[in-house]
């Protein structure tokens, strides 16, 4: 996988997955989503493998084809990653929306 960038989202998903912050089947999604828009990974020949085995990873296999069809990409919302100097395509300003439990 030669994109940084991409392997910074999936470590801060997958951390997001395993604390159940967020479902593998969106992890999944935000992966494809990325997958689908960055010139970087659509140059990488590579990266559909390791993709394809970070799914089975975090999805059970039965269950990938449907999770991509069934949400689709009204979900980014919660997209909220560590990066925040160095993103500067794919923004989706609809966030923060989320954040009201502080005492
Ligand atoms: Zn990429």
């Amino acid at each position: 996988m030669e994109c940084q960038r991409f392997q910074k989202l999936i470590r801060n998903w997958y951390f997001q997955v395993q604390s159940e912050a967020m479902a593998p089947a969106r992890m999944v999604l935000f992966m494809e989503k990325h997958l689908a828009e960055c010139p970087v990974c659509l140059a990488d020949t590579r990266v559909r493998e390791e993709v394809q085995r970070i799914t089975t990873f975090v999805l059970p296999e039965v269950k990938i084809r449907k999770a991509s069809e069934d949400e689709k990409e009204d979900k980014v919302t919660k997209d909220r990653s560590e990066e925040d100097e160095s993103e500067e395509e794919e923004e989706e300003e609809e966030e923060e929306e989320e954040e009201e439990d502080e005492i």
